[in-house]
Protein backbone atom coordinates (compact mmCIF):
# COMPACT_ATOMS: atom_id res chain seq x y z
CA UNK A 1 0.00 0.00 0.00
CA UNK A 2 1.59 3.77 -1.02
CA UNK A 3 1.48 5.72 2.27
CA UNK A 4 0.53 8.82 0.91
CA UNK A 5 -3.33 9.22 2.59
CA UNK A 6 -5.61 12.18 0.54
CA UNK A 7 -6.92 14.06 3.56
CA UNK A 8 -10.48 15.87 2.84
CA UNK A 9 -10.17 18.48 5.10
CA UNK A 10 -8.49 20.91 4.14
CA UNK A 11 -10.11 21.16 0.51
CA UNK A 12 -9.43 24.09 -2.57
CA UNK A 13 -12.60 26.96 -1.69
CA UNK A 14 -14.01 29.17 -4.33
CA UNK A 15 -14.33 31.54 -1.03
CA UNK A 16 -10.86 31.36 1.43
CA UNK A 17 -13.68 32.76 4.46
CA UNK A 18 -16.06 29.80 3.98
CA UNK A 19 -14.92 26.44 4.79
CA UNK A 20 -17.65 24.91 3.28
CA UNK A 21 -17.34 26.32 -0.56
CA UNK A 22 -15.28 23.14 -1.23
CA UNK A 23 -14.25 24.10 -5.12
CA UNK A 24 -15.47 21.04 -6.01
CA UNK A 25 -14.06 20.68 -9.68
CA UNK A 26 -10.64 21.29 -7.95
CA UNK A 27 -11.18 18.56 -6.04
CA UNK A 28 -12.35 15.42 -8.60
CA UNK A 29 -9.24 16.55 -10.84
CA UNK A 30 -6.78 16.10 -7.83
CA UNK A 31 -8.79 12.97 -7.17
CA UNK A 32 -8.46 11.62 -10.84
CA UNK A 33 -4.16 12.76 -10.51
CA UNK A 34 -3.83 10.98 -6.80
CA UNK A 35 -6.05 7.77 -8.05
CA UNK A 36 -4.20 7.92 -11.50
CA UNK A 37 -0.68 8.00 -9.66
CA UNK A 38 -2.20 4.65 -7.85
CA UNK A 39 -3.02 5.65 -4.49
CA UNK A 40 -6.34 5.51 -3.01
CA UNK A 41 -6.84 6.41 0.44
CA UNK A 42 -9.05 8.66 1.51
CA UNK A 43 -9.65 10.45 4.94
CA UNK A 44 -12.85 12.26 5.92
CA UNK A 45 -14.50 13.00 9.40
CA UNK A 46 -18.21 14.32 10.01
CA UNK A 47 -16.68 18.26 10.96
CA UNK A 48 -14.56 18.90 8.07
CA UNK A 49 -15.50 21.63 6.27
CA UNK A 50 -19.02 22.83 8.43
CA UNK A 51 -19.85 19.14 7.46
CA UNK A 52 -19.69 18.97 3.93
CA UNK A 53 -16.00 16.97 3.73
CA UNK A 54 -17.78 13.53 3.46
CA UNK A 55 -20.31 15.17 0.75
CA UNK A 56 -17.24 15.92 -1.08
CA UNK A 57 -16.18 12.95 -0.54
CA UNK A 58 -18.69 11.08 -2.38
CA UNK A 59 -19.24 13.59 -5.23
CA UNK A 60 -15.50 13.56 -5.90
CA UNK A 61 -14.65 9.54 -5.40
CA UNK A 62 -17.65 7.92 -4.83
CA UNK A 63 -19.88 8.44 -7.78
CA UNK A 64 -17.00 8.21 -10.13
CA UNK A 65 -14.76 4.98 -9.17
CA UNK A 66 -15.47 1.73 -8.56
CA UNK A 67 -16.01 0.69 -4.47
CA UNK A 68 -13.07 -2.14 -4.68
CA UNK A 69 -10.71 0.93 -6.47
CA UNK A 70 -10.47 2.76 -3.08
CA UNK A 71 -10.27 3.15 0.74
CA UNK A 72 -12.69 5.43 3.05
CA UNK A 73 -11.24 6.06 6.48
CA UNK A 74 -14.46 8.21 8.51
CA UNK A 75 -14.12 8.91 12.06
CA UNK A 76 -17.34 8.55 14.82
CA UNK A 77 -17.43 12.35 16.12
CA UNK A 78 -17.10 11.63 20.15
CA UNK A 79 -17.72 15.01 20.56
CA UNK A 80 -21.31 15.02 19.25
CA UNK A 81 -22.26 11.46 20.97
CA UNK A 82 -24.35 12.08 24.17
CA UNK A 83 -25.28 8.39 24.55
CA UNK A 84 -25.31 4.85 23.41
CA UNK A 85 -28.49 5.78 21.16
CA UNK A 86 -26.65 8.10 19.06
CA UNK A 87 -24.02 5.53 17.93
CA UNK A 88 -25.85 3.84 14.98
CA UNK A 89 -27.75 7.76 13.82
CA UNK A 90 -24.55 8.89 13.48
CA UNK A 91 -23.01 6.16 11.89
CA UNK A 92 -26.41 5.89 9.14
CA UNK A 93 -26.30 9.19 8.99
CA UNK A 94 -22.36 9.28 7.93
CA UNK A 95 -22.87 6.36 5.51
CA UNK A 96 -25.94 8.02 3.80
CA UNK A 97 -23.19 11.09 3.38
CA UNK A 98 -20.47 9.05 1.79
CA UNK A 99 -23.08 7.11 -0.44
CA UNK A 100 -21.22 3.54 0.98
CA UNK A 101 -22.47 0.41 2.93
CA UNK A 102 -19.00 0.29 4.87
CA UNK A 103 -15.82 2.32 5.80
CA UNK A 104 -12.83 0.58 5.13
CA UNK A 105 -11.29 2.47 7.92
CA UNK A 106 -13.22 3.40 11.12
CA UNK A 107 -11.94 5.72 14.09
CA UNK A 108 -13.01 7.31 17.27
CA UNK A 109 -12.25 11.22 16.11
CA UNK A 110 -10.28 12.19 18.94
CA UNK A 111 -9.71 10.07 22.22
CA UNK A 112 -8.46 11.71 24.89
CA UNK A 113 -9.70 11.71 28.63
CA UNK A 114 -13.18 12.55 28.50
CA UNK A 115 -14.25 11.42 25.44
CA UNK A 116 -12.47 8.38 26.41
CA UNK A 117 -14.73 8.01 29.72
CA UNK A 118 -17.92 8.31 27.63
CA UNK A 119 -17.23 6.09 25.10
CA UNK A 120 -16.87 3.50 27.60
CA UNK A 121 -19.89 4.55 29.24
CA UNK A 122 -21.85 4.58 26.28
CA UNK A 123 -20.56 1.31 25.16
CA UNK A 124 -18.37 3.13 21.58
CA UNK A 125 -16.10 -0.36 21.47
CA UNK A 126 -19.47 -2.74 21.75
CA UNK A 127 -20.86 -0.85 18.99
CA UNK A 128 -17.74 -0.98 17.14
CA UNK A 129 -17.66 -4.56 17.32
CA UNK A 130 -21.03 -5.23 15.84
CA UNK A 131 -20.00 -3.14 13.06
CA UNK A 132 -17.33 -4.89 12.64
CA UNK A 133 -19.36 -8.18 12.53
CA UNK A 134 -21.62 -6.95 10.12
CA UNK A 135 -19.02 -5.92 7.53
CA UNK A 136 -19.95 -2.07 8.02
CA UNK A 137 -16.22 -1.86 9.26
CA UNK A 138 -13.12 -3.05 8.16
CA UNK A 139 -10.57 -1.66 10.24
CA UNK A 140 -10.93 0.17 13.81
CA UNK A 141 -8.76 2.74 14.99
CA UNK A 142 -9.19 5.96 16.89
CA UNK A 143 -7.11 9.63 16.78
CA UNK A 144 -5.64 10.61 19.35
CA UNK A 145 -4.06 13.84 20.97
CA UNK A 146 -3.64 13.36 24.58
CA UNK A 147 -0.66 12.06 26.89
CA UNK A 148 0.65 8.29 26.40
CA UNK A 149 -0.08 6.87 29.33
CA UNK A 150 -3.47 7.28 28.16
CA UNK A 151 -3.11 5.86 25.30
CA UNK A 152 -1.07 2.65 26.87
CA UNK A 153 -3.98 2.66 29.02
CA UNK A 154 -6.73 2.59 25.93
CA UNK A 155 -4.72 0.09 24.06
CA UNK A 156 -4.33 -2.15 27.29
CA UNK A 157 -8.05 -2.12 28.27
CA UNK A 158 -9.15 -2.64 24.26
CA UNK A 159 -6.32 -5.11 22.24
CA UNK A 160 -8.78 -5.27 19.42
CA UNK A 161 -7.74 -1.67 17.90
CA UNK A 162 -6.30 -2.24 15.02
CA UNK A 163 -4.43 0.87 14.83
CA UNK A 164 -3.60 4.54 15.58
CA UNK A 165 -3.58 7.62 14.33
CA UNK A 166 -1.23 10.12 15.57
CA UNK A 167 -0.16 13.99 15.24
CA UNK A 168 3.69 12.99 14.25
CA UNK A 169 6.06 15.45 12.93
CA UNK A 170 9.80 16.23 13.64
CA UNK A 171 9.13 19.74 15.50
CA UNK A 172 6.78 17.53 17.70
CA UNK A 173 8.62 14.55 18.11
CA UNK A 174 10.14 15.69 21.07
CA UNK A 175 7.51 18.42 22.42
CA UNK A 176 6.11 18.26 26.30
CA UNK A 177 3.26 19.68 24.70
CA UNK A 178 2.31 16.90 22.32
CA UNK A 179 5.08 14.21 23.32
CA UNK A 180 4.82 12.45 19.43
CA UNK A 181 7.56 10.11 20.07
CA UNK A 182 6.25 8.49 23.77
CA UNK A 183 2.87 8.11 22.04
CA UNK A 184 4.53 6.34 18.55
CA UNK A 185 6.28 4.10 20.81
CA UNK A 186 3.28 3.61 23.18
CA UNK A 187 1.44 2.68 20.02
CA UNK A 188 4.20 0.80 18.82
CA UNK A 189 5.54 -1.18 21.89
CA UNK A 190 1.29 -2.36 21.71
CA UNK A 191 1.87 -3.82 18.20
CA UNK A 192 -0.19 -1.11 16.33
CA UNK A 193 0.32 0.34 13.26
CA UNK A 194 0.15 4.22 12.87
CA UNK A 195 -1.48 6.77 10.46
CA UNK A 196 0.26 10.02 10.92
CA UNK A 197 -1.74 13.13 11.32
CA UNK A 198 -0.20 16.83 10.52
CA UNK A 199 2.93 15.18 9.14
CA UNK A 200 3.70 19.49 7.93
CA UNK A 201 2.25 20.43 11.84
CA UNK A 202 -0.89 22.31 9.99
CA UNK A 203 1.50 23.36 7.14
CA UNK A 204 4.16 25.88 9.91
CA UNK A 205 7.04 23.19 8.47
CA UNK A 206 6.58 24.65 5.22
CA UNK A 207 7.41 27.91 5.60
CA UNK A 208 10.87 27.25 7.90
CA UNK A 209 13.24 30.02 9.26
CA UNK A 210 15.71 30.38 6.38
CA UNK A 211 18.72 28.72 7.98
CA UNK A 212 16.55 25.48 9.12
CA UNK A 213 15.99 25.92 4.91
CA UNK A 214 19.35 26.27 3.95
CA UNK A 215 20.68 22.95 5.53
CA UNK A 216 17.82 21.22 4.01
CA UNK A 217 18.67 22.54 0.82
CA UNK A 218 22.81 21.93 1.11
CA UNK A 219 21.59 18.35 1.13
CA UNK A 220 19.57 18.39 -1.42
CA UNK A 221 18.46 21.39 -3.60
CA UNK A 222 15.18 19.67 -5.20
CA UNK A 223 13.56 18.41 -2.31
CA UNK A 224 10.77 20.82 -1.19
CA UNK A 225 10.36 21.29 2.56
CA UNK A 226 6.97 19.13 2.99
CA UNK A 227 9.48 16.37 1.48
CA UNK A 228 11.78 16.59 4.43
CA UNK A 229 8.47 16.49 7.06
CA UNK A 230 6.49 13.79 4.92
CA UNK A 231 9.39 11.62 4.94
CA UNK A 232 10.13 12.04 8.48
CA UNK A 233 6.78 10.56 9.30
CA UNK A 234 6.38 7.66 6.44
CA UNK A 235 10.04 6.42 7.55
CA UNK A 236 9.09 5.67 10.95
CA UNK A 237 8.10 1.46 11.38
CA UNK A 238 4.80 1.07 11.89
CA UNK A 239 3.57 3.77 9.96
CA UNK A 240 1.18 2.41 7.28
CA UNK A 241 -0.44 5.92 6.12
CA UNK A 242 0.81 9.71 6.05
CA UNK A 243 -2.39 11.92 5.51
CA UNK A 244 -1.77 15.32 3.93
CA UNK A 245 -4.56 17.64 3.71
CA UNK A 246 -3.93 18.92 0.61
CA UNK A 247 -5.33 21.90 -1.20
CA UNK A 248 -4.08 22.42 -4.42
CA UNK A 249 -2.96 20.51 -7.60
CA UNK A 250 0.55 21.35 -7.06
CA UNK A 251 0.91 20.31 -3.44
CA UNK A 252 -0.41 17.38 -4.35
CA UNK A 253 1.84 16.85 -7.23
CA UNK A 254 5.15 17.57 -4.90
CA UNK A 255 3.35 14.89 -2.59
CA UNK A 256 3.19 12.49 -5.51
CA UNK A 257 6.81 12.94 -6.27
CA UNK A 258 8.40 11.58 -3.14
CA UNK A 259 5.38 9.42 -1.83
CA UNK A 260 5.50 7.40 -4.90
CA UNK A 261 8.54 4.63 -4.89
CA UNK A 262 9.08 6.23 -0.92
CA UNK A 263 12.72 6.19 0.05
CA UNK A 264 13.01 6.21 4.04
CA UNK A 265 15.41 8.83 5.38
CA UNK A 266 18.93 8.00 5.28
CA UNK A 267 21.09 8.87 9.07
CA UNK A 268 22.39 11.92 7.45
CA UNK A 269 19.04 12.96 6.12
CA UNK A 270 17.93 12.23 10.15
CA UNK A 271 20.80 14.20 11.37
CA UNK A 272 19.73 17.55 8.83
CA UNK A 273 16.12 17.54 10.31
CA UNK A 274 17.41 16.80 13.96
CA UNK A 275 19.85 20.45 13.12
CA UNK A 276 16.84 22.38 11.16
CA UNK A 277 14.28 21.14 14.01
CA UNK A 278 17.08 22.79 16.90
CA UNK A 279 17.02 25.52 14.78
CA UNK A 280 12.73 26.11 15.02
CA UNK A 281 12.93 25.32 18.32
CA UNK A 282 15.12 28.29 19.01
CA UNK A 283 12.74 31.02 16.57
CA UNK A 284 10.08 29.99 19.14
CA UNK A 285 8.48 32.53 21.08
CA UNK A 286 9.28 30.64 24.28
CA UNK A 287 12.78 29.74 24.78
CA UNK A 288 11.49 27.00 27.15
CA UNK A 289 14.18 24.00 26.92
CA UNK A 290 11.82 21.56 29.24
CA UNK A 291 14.43 21.00 32.02
CA UNK A 292 10.97 21.07 33.78
CA UNK A 293 13.01 22.46 37.25
CA UNK A 294 10.57 25.21 37.03
CA UNK A 295 7.66 22.25 38.30
CA UNK A 296 9.19 20.46 41.00
CA UNK A 297 8.85 23.97 43.50
CA UNK A 298 5.51 24.68 41.76
CA UNK A 299 2.55 24.65 44.78
CA UNK A 300 0.06 24.57 42.34
CA UNK A 301 1.99 21.38 39.89
CA UNK A 302 0.92 24.02 36.86
CA UNK A 303 2.43 22.26 34.14
CA UNK A 304 4.39 25.41 33.00
CA UNK A 305 6.45 23.65 30.11
CA UNK A 306 3.43 21.88 28.43
CA UNK A 307 1.47 25.31 28.20
CA UNK A 308 4.75 27.33 26.29
CA UNK A 309 4.46 24.25 23.95
CA UNK A 310 0.91 25.00 23.16
CA UNK A 311 1.67 28.85 22.86
CA UNK A 312 4.67 28.01 21.02
CA UNK A 313 2.68 26.34 18.78
CA UNK A 314 -0.03 28.67 18.44
CA UNK A 315 2.30 31.59 17.76
CA UNK A 316 3.65 29.54 14.71
CA UNK A 317 0.82 28.46 13.40
CA UNK A 318 -1.67 31.17 14.55
CA UNK A 319 -4.62 28.23 14.99
CA UNK A 320 -6.06 28.50 17.49
CA UNK A 321 -8.13 24.63 17.25
CA UNK A 322 -5.08 22.61 17.83
CA UNK A 323 -2.82 24.88 20.22
CA UNK A 324 -6.00 25.56 21.96
CA UNK A 325 -7.16 21.55 22.50
CA UNK A 326 -3.57 20.83 23.49
CA UNK A 327 -3.73 23.48 26.31
CA UNK A 328 -7.27 22.60 27.11
CA UNK A 329 -5.81 18.71 27.80
CA UNK A 330 -3.22 19.58 29.61
CA UNK A 331 -5.57 21.96 31.52
CA UNK A 332 -7.57 19.03 32.57
CA UNK A 333 -7.66 17.81 36.54
CA UNK A 334 -4.58 20.85 36.52
CA UNK A 335 -4.42 24.44 37.84
CA UNK A 336 -4.61 26.65 34.69
CA UNK A 337 -2.00 29.59 33.50
CA UNK A 338 -4.83 31.77 35.45
CA UNK A 339 -4.87 30.62 38.90
CA UNK A 340 -0.79 30.99 39.26
CA UNK A 341 -0.23 32.99 42.52
CA UNK A 342 2.81 34.40 41.43
CA UNK A 343 5.37 33.58 44.23
CA UNK A 344 7.84 33.69 41.59
CA UNK A 345 9.73 29.99 42.72
CA UNK A 346 9.55 28.52 39.33
CA UNK A 347 11.58 31.83 37.86
CA UNK A 348 14.27 31.09 40.35
CA UNK A 349 14.94 27.35 39.00
CA UNK A 350 15.02 28.42 35.24
CA UNK A 351 18.37 28.23 33.69
CA UNK A 352 16.84 30.09 31.21
CA UNK A 353 15.66 33.03 32.99
CA UNK A 354 12.24 32.78 31.52
CA UNK A 355 9.78 35.23 32.59
CA UNK A 356 7.07 32.50 34.00
CA UNK A 357 4.54 34.29 35.18
CA UNK A 358 3.99 37.26 32.99
CA UNK A 359 4.16 34.37 30.10
CA UNK A 360 1.36 32.57 32.10
CA UNK A 361 -0.49 35.29 32.18
CA UNK A 362 -0.03 35.91 28.07
CA UNK A 363 -1.15 31.89 27.98
CA UNK A 364 -3.86 32.68 30.21
CA UNK A 365 -5.40 35.24 27.84
CA UNK A 366 -4.57 33.44 24.96
CA UNK A 367 -6.36 30.45 25.83
CA UNK A 368 -8.66 30.94 28.34
CA UNK A 369 -10.40 34.36 27.90
CA UNK A 370 -13.65 34.03 25.96
CA UNK A 371 -12.81 30.81 24.70
S1 LIG B 1 4.76 31.75 40.06
FE1 LIG B 1 2.99 30.57 39.43
S2 LIG B 1 3.82 29.00 38.08
FE2 LIG B 1 5.53 29.86 39.22
S3 LIG B 1 5.76 28.49 40.97
FE3 LIG B 1 4.44 30.17 41.60
S4 LIG B 1 2.35 29.44 41.22
FE4 LIG B 1 3.75 28.10 40.09
S1 LIG C 1 12.69 25.72 34.12
FE1 LIG C 1 12.46 27.16 32.44
S2 LIG C 1 13.37 26.13 30.67
FE2 LIG C 1 13.07 24.58 32.25
S3 LIG C 1 11.05 23.70 31.77
FE3 LIG C 1 10.71 25.33 33.22
S4 LIG C 1 10.28 27.13 31.99
FE4 LIG C 1 11.20 25.63 30.65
Amino acid sequence: MKKLGFGFMRLPLTDNSDAGSIDIDIVKKMVDIFMKNGFNYFDTAYPYHKERSEAAVKEALVERYPRNSYLIADKMPTVRVTGPADYPVIFNEQLRRVGVDYFDYYLFHNIWKKSFRETEEYGGFDFIKEKISSGQIRHFGFSFHDEPELLDRVLTMHPEVEFVQLQINYLDWESPGVRSRECYETATKHGKKVIVMEPNKGGSLINIPEEAEKLFRAMNPDASNASWAMRFAGSLDGVFMVLSGMSAVDQLLDNISFMDNFNPLTDDERDVIKQSAQIMEKSLAVGCTKCRYCTEGCPLGIPIPEYFSAYNSYILTRNMGNAGMYYRRYAAGRSLASECIKCGKCEISCPQHLEIRNLLEEIAKTFEINR
